[in-house]
């Protein structure tokens, strides 16, 4: 276009100076030059402004578009913070804004009520504040490293108490928000109730560490609580804490008599008792049944746990009831005491087993702290337990006679069979030692029945050899389980049977602590027993429990003053048991034997107090099969001779015989 209007005014300059000459040429030739410049100047300024109308235009519409889109965020940001303001308000859940410092700026109804509070309470109280005291460690850790800025935002579960010091347990959420040009920056907090949750899992977590009968710690909880007291005193606190085994002696009995629901009940009261007795810090947990264990800490000194034991024994000698009938007990205790021995705290739950074993062994009744000693006698009683396994296998068992002395004609009525062991290393042990160990371990079931079939033999065999000895009798001691567990009726049948020994010619001796389990099943096996023609006897008679209440129940034979009475002759209560015993023996038709019998004078005294059998190392002590026979043979030989004359023998012989 400026080439156009160029050329246009060259042409037009060129004509003119064509036809008006070249002076009007020179004229006008910058008049033209100029009127173009000119022109053209106009023509970029019209330009420049159209170009800047332009941009401004674009301008505008961008500054009204900024402003319309401020316009617009400004209007969503209102929006936002009603919707978050209303959200914040109605939420169902508690919330909570919290200043950098930590006061709270804001919360809603719900976390208000969450806490039982007004929301004003709340307003710029110190956040921490709303933590109990005993919150754990890592939350409160959370906390602060969220209060510190190392974190943005953590999640807790932990609990708050309300205005009524109730608890109520949430889940917090807590973020922090960093804020902006009109907002400082703070900590958002949400509160979720998770009470019934947190209620759930604690019954949960409570059940798998209680007894559900008693409500008391059970095994898992009782270990925990002595591994903490363990390591406290491996610290040097807590030196003086004692891990006791409680185990009710007979309780099996309250659950035959009156049945497990008056069991239960008993139970629920003797842990009531024990609890009373101890202090907050002891714990007192049941691991099943009747047994108790007992975690007594922070002692002044060892001898606090006896005075802490004894207190539980006299709770318990108290009568319980049960069926509306007084009913007593009494419980073995084994206590181990901590010691700087100790390695491991298992270590000290196996010697309290270890003394509670013993306690029940040594009779019942009574505590027995853990000592080197039992330890020794433990491991004495494994080796004894594979011995007596070896010695079942390979029968190193023997059977040793006593004999039983009509004490008023002195002539020999029969034997006691009495079992020995024959170990390989110890020579005869005896069976005060083992049959314990057999009975525990079930052992005395081949052991019993093998003691059965020798001695029945034997007296058969004495029998076909001594014919005038036809008439004597062999007395077997027979364990409280195998009349429980085996089928005794069969095996003795059995026994008779093969040995060809007359059946009232064996007599079965049992001792008065069997009575003490399932009388009725008792009583049903020796009714038994009778049928087929089996003496029976209680041995030790007067030592073991309520033996008079069942006796008139009992098809029995005869009894055996237990040889207690027999060595304290002489003095007036014994010589008063004993006339007792002969005299109920006589109304129940009962024979009476006197074991133990010694000497003398306890012989003159039986004489007088009426008793007609004795045995006892007087006459002789138990000895080996052939000794035996000598006393048969002598029997089958010899006539009787009368009692005075008898002792008046005695006092002169060197040796007491036996006709
Ligand atoms: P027990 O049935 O009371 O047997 C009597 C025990 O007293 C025997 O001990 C006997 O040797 C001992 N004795 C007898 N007369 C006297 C005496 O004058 N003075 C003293 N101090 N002791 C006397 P032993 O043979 O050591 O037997 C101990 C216990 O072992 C027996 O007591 C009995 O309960 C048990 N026993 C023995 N043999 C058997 C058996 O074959 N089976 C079972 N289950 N137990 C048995
Ligand atoms: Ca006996
Ligand atoms: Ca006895």
């Amino acid at each position: 276009m400026i080439q156009a209007s160029w050329i246009a005014v060259l042409l037009a300059t060129t004509i003119c100076a064509y036809q008006l000459g070249s002076g009007v040429l020179f004229l006008l030739l910058p008049i033209c030059a100029f009127g173009l410049l000119a022109n053209r100047m106009l023509r970029m300024v019209v330009d420049m402004s159209r170009e800047k109308a332009e941009r401004d235009g674009r301008h505008f519409e961008e500054l009204s578009h900024y402003i319309s889109e401020q316009e617009r965020t400004r209007h969503d940001l209102e929006i936002s913070e009603e919707k978050f303001r209303n959200a914040f308000d109605h939420a169902s859940v508690g919330m909570a804004l919290v200043s950098m410092s930590g006061n709270i700026i804001k919360v809603n109804a719900a976390f208000a009520e969450l806490l039982g509070v007004d929301e004003c309470e709340l307003l710029g109280t110190d956040f921490t504040s709303l933590m109990p005291a005993d919150a754990v460690d890592p939350h409160r850790r959370e906390l602060t490293k969220l209060f510190y800025g190392a974190v943005r935002s953590t999640q807790i579960e932990q609990c708050l108490y309300r205005k009524d010091r109730e608890t109520v347990w949430a889940l917090w959420n807590a973020s922090r928000n960093p804020g902006d040009l009109n907002d400082e920056a703070h900590y958002i907090f949400q509160f979720q109730d998770i009470t019934d949750k947190k209620r759930a899992e604690q019954q949960i977590v409570h059940d798998a560490l209680h007894d559900g009968l008693t409500g008391l710690p059970n095994r898992i909880l009782f270990v925990d609580r002595v591994q903490v007291a363990f390591r406290r005193a491996q610290r040097g606190f807590n030196i003086n804490f004692a891990v006791c085994y409680l185990d009710f002696d007979r309780f099996k009995l309250v659950n035959d008599s009156y049945g497990h629901e008056a069991g239960d009940k008993l139970l629920v009261e003797i842990a009531e008792r024990i609890k009373s007795v101890l202090r907050t810090n002891d714990t007192v947990a049941r691991f099943g049944g009747d047994e108790f264990a007992l975690l007594i800490e922070e002692m002044a000194d060892a001898d606090d746990v006896v005075t802490t034991l004894e207190r539980i024994r006299q709770e318990i000698a108290r009568p319980f009831e049960a069926d509306a009938k007084p009913v007593y007990f009494t419980a073995s205790i084994g206590v181990a005491p901590w010691s700087l021995d100790y390695e491991r705290p298992e270590q000290l739950l196996r010697d309290a087993d270890t003394a509670l074993y013993h306690a029940k062994r040594s009779g019942r009744n009574r505590y027995e702290f853990f000592s080197q000693e039992l330890r020794e006698t433990t491991v004495n009683y494994l080796q004894s337990d594979t011995d007596l396994r070896e010695a079942v296998y390979s029968n190193q068992f023997r059977a040793f006679y006593q004999p039983i002395v009509n004490i008023a004609t002195g002539v020999l009525a029969g034997f006691e069979a009495l079992i020995r062991w024959d170990h390989p290393r110890r020579g005869l042990v005896s069976p005060s030692e083992f049959i314990p160990i057999a009975e525990e371990t079930g052992l005395i079931f081949p052991i019993g029945e093998w003691m059965l079939r020798e001695s029945c033999c034997q007296l058969s065999d004495w029998r076909h050899a001594h014919p005038n000895a036809d008439d004597l009798w062999v007395s077997v001691n027979v364990s409280a389980k195998q009349f429980k567990d085996v089928d005794l009726v069969g095996l003795v049948t059995d026994v008779l049977a093969k040995s060809g020994l007359p059946a009232h010619l064996l007599k079965l001796e049992l001792t008065e602590t069997a009575m003490a389990d399932n009388i009725d099943h008792l009583v049903d096996v020796m009714l038994r027993l009778k049928d087929i023609g089996v003496r029976l006897s209680i041995d030790d008679f007067g030592t073991g429990y309520s033996g008079l209440s069942h006796l008139h129940r009992l098809p029995l034979d005869s009894l055996k003053i237990d040889r207690a009475f027999v060595s304290r002759i002489n003095t007036g209560e014994s010589d008063e048991i004993i006339r007792t015993i002969v005299t109920l023996a006589r109304s129940l038709d009962l024979e009476v034997i006197a074991e133990g019998v010694e000497n003398d004078e306890q012989l003159e005294h039986l004489l007088l107090l009426d008793c007609q059998l004795g045995q006892g190392y007087y006459y002789s002590r138990p000895v080996d099969a052939a000794s035996a026979e000598t006393f048969v043979a002598k029997r089958s030989t010899e006539r009787s001779v009368p009692a005075l004359a008898h002792r008046h023998q005695l006092e002169t012989a060197s040796t007491r015989e036996i006709f």
